[in-house]
């Protein structure tokens, strides 16, 4: 069966497998941006998917671009940790407090092992930056909430505002994500989705499933549910 899926011209979303069905690490939603010369992977799920991952991008004919570059949302395993397979054919970003997790702190990329974390190369961006990779460019806004590193990705494809939101909340119904983080924060989540209701987007694009256009409702339930 199909893991992939696109959903404008130049986004698909993939939906890497892990090789052992037993096995209990999670993956997250895999998005890829493109254009004729370059591949942009928002996440690449966990270490052990990669072969799924690489499989579903030559069944898209994105495999021989040019420039191949991974941008990370948060720092967990399932949204991370490909990235040291990836390093030799991708350059791996993510914002300051991401890269020094990556590097130095596997107890917040996997808590219950975090011995099996090996240090991940990764350049560094200030929360706020725009990137630009050809002719693909995200402006990055923080996120906190979900955890401390968590980054938004703000960009323009065929024509579409996509905010791509991380684990902050899940779809369909604007559920909290999984609030285990040693730095998850209530109040940040509520000021991140505050400032996500405000804004005027086609997709958002979330960590492990995906919506459409809903001018801000999704966030504003959540915000909901933390007012109680
Ligand atoms: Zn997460």
């Amino acid at each position: 069966m199909r893991n992939y899926r696109l959903l404008l011209p130049h986004l698909a979303v993939i939906a890497p497998a892990n090789p052992d069905p037993g096995m209990w690490y999670p993956n997250c939603a895999v998005y890829a941006i493109f254009d004729a010369e370059t591949l942009v992977l928002v996440d690449c799920g966990n270490h052990f998917a990669t072969d799924s991952l690489d499989a579903a991008l030559a069944a898209l004919g994105l495999d021989t671009r040019r420039e191949r570059v991974i941008v990370i949302t948060h720092c967990h395993i399932d949204h991370s940790c490909g990235a040291r397979v990836y390093a030799e054919r991708y350059r791996i970003l993510g914002c300051t407090r991401t890269a020094d997790i990556l590097l130095h702190h596997p107890n917040q990329v996997l808590y219950e092992e975090p011995e099996i974390i090996v240090p991940m190369p990764i350049e560094a961006f200030t929360p706020g930056d725009t990137l630009t990779f050809g002719g693909i460019t995200l402006r990055t806004v923080p996120g906190p909430g979900h955890t401390d590193d968590s980054t938004i990705y703000d960009t323009m494809i065929d024509g579409k505002r996509c905010l791509f939101t991380g684990d902050l909340i899940m779809l369909p119904g604007g559920q909290l994500g999984w609030p285990g983080s040693m730095d998850y924060s209530l109040d940040k989540s509520r000021a991140t989705l505050a400032w996500l209701a405000e804004q005027t987007y086609d997709l958002i694009l979330t960590g492990h499933n995906m919506g459409g256009a809903d001018s801000g409702k999704v966030f504003r339930a959540a915000m909901a549910r933390i007012d109680g």
